[in-house]
């Protein structure tokens, strides 16, 4: 065995020789995703980019819903956020912001830091936006004074998830720009940003779409560059309408991540190659087993009933658990990576992912681990009630494709 300089105990060369990444980005990658990497640099101005950002829009329309433009940013997802405020919008505008998590209140800031005055729609943690109430707010406001809408698909610090199409219609003929944040939701279910009529939807590669982080993705409509036409916040990198006038020609602006999107082509190759179906399915059967798993060891969701996410499982811990013990234990001894809570909420939930190149052994493997990890805690639990619980879940697909194979 390797020396190793740190404790053998949380060195890759000790007892755990590989971490599965159960964190709700970035995630567990293929590895032809991965070894598309070590590729040759090519021109990012020459027939080969060209060609390889064309596939990258094609196989992205369908994801989003949309036959919109697609931009390519080289940036993480909230660089592809700050883009959209800086594009569409001028200091001074006014924009309502339906935060139900950390990332949303995000979204909020970055529009505070372009100068957009941000009105809130509070909604408690744990729960999804109330189309009803998004409704009234926007059927108040007769005069349109508000510019923008700032809402988020799935809220990955609240494992909460919004019915877009709900609050689509709640929207209604409102004139407002809206910016929607699918980071952690596109590609993982079904997702129509045409129908519902969004303007620009902002999504990252190291979510559902299993590739490493490095690019951005933002679909804009044809109203929405309507309102970029119009903005005039300050903007250079992040200016949506540059990358829009070097799209034509099959590139971006400015030097792209090469090599993530050399990921990012086969990522995408491989999302179709599975169906977009069998991957909503497959998150949303990941995320039932994990929720099925973590009730029956009596651990409380963190989200509301019907406001679920497919994306990521969040539990709240009883007083006397440490969420960083069981996270470290789980690191060290069981190489299973989970994340905490971030801000408000460290230290007091969980979160699991259901994202990336996970198997249902790898998903029964970490609530087996996580047992573990409860019972070193002096937490009572009837052993392998958990995975018996995520087991019954899978069971109902293996079931179901017997019945097709007889
Ligand atoms: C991951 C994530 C982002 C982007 O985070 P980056 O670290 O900038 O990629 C934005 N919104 C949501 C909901 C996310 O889950």
């Amino acid at each position: 065995m390797l020396a190793c300089a740190r404790s053998s105990a949380v060195c890759y060369h000790g007892p755990v020789n590989r971490h599965l990444l159960f964190i709700p980005g970035p995630v567990t990658c293929a590895q032809p995703v991965l070894e598309a990497m070590a590729k040759p640099m090519i021109d990012h101005r020459g027939p080969e980019f060209a060609a390889l950002l064309a596939r990258i829009e094609r196989g992205m329309r369908p994801i989003f819903g949309t036959q919109a433009e697609i931009e390519i940013l080289g940036c993480s997802g909230t660089g592809g956020l700050e883009a959209a405020i800086a594009s569409a919008f001028s200091p001074g505008q006014r924009v309502l912001a339906a935060p139900v998590g950390v990332f949303g209140k995000r979204l909020a800031n970055i529009a505070r830091a372009y100068g957009l005055e941000v009105e809130l729609l509070d909604t408690p943690y744990g729960h999804a936006v109330d189309p009803a109430a998004l409704e009234e707010k926007l059927k108040a406001d007769r005069a349109h004074a508000f510019d923008g809408i700032l809402l988020t698909h799935n809220e990955t610090s609240t494992g909460v998830q919004n019915d877009m199409a709900a609050l689509a219609a709640a929207i209604g003929d409102h004139p407002a720009t809206t910016i929607v944040d699918s980071v952690s939701g596109l590609g993982a279910s079904p997702f129509e940003m045409d129908a519902w009529r969004y303007d620009i939807v902002v999504t990252a590669t190291q979510k559902a779409l299993a590739v490493p982080p490095g690019i951005s993705m933002v679909a804009v409509s044809a109203r929405g560059w309507e309102r970029i036409a119009q903005a005039k916040a300050p903007r250079f990198y992040l200016d949506l309408a540059r990358a829009r006038e070097f799209a034509p020609q099959g590139q971006t602006p400015w030097t792209p991540p090469v090599s993530i999107a050399f990921a990012l082509d086969v990522g995408i190759e491989r999302y179709h190659a599975e169906g977009a179906a069998n991957v909503y399915a497959r998150h949303d059967r990941y995320a039932r087993a994990i929720r099925a798993a973590t009730t029956t060891l009596r651990l409380e969701l963190f989200s509301q009933p019907n406001a679920h996410s497919v994306t990521v499982v969040a539990l709240r811990l009883p007083e006397n658990l440490s969420a960083d013990a069981i996270r470290r234990t789980l690191r060290e001894e069981a190489g299973v990576v989970i994340g905490g809570g971030q801000q408000d909420l460290k230290g007091k939930i969980l979160r699991i992912g259901t994202m990336g190149a996970l198997t249902q052994t790898d998903i029964l493997g970490a609530i087996g681990a996580l047992e573990i990890a409860l019972l070193k805690q002096a937490y009572a639990l009837q052993v392998g009630s958990g995975v018996r619980a995520a087991f019954e879940v899978f069971l109902e697909k293996e079931a179901a494709s017997a019945l097709v194979g007889a």
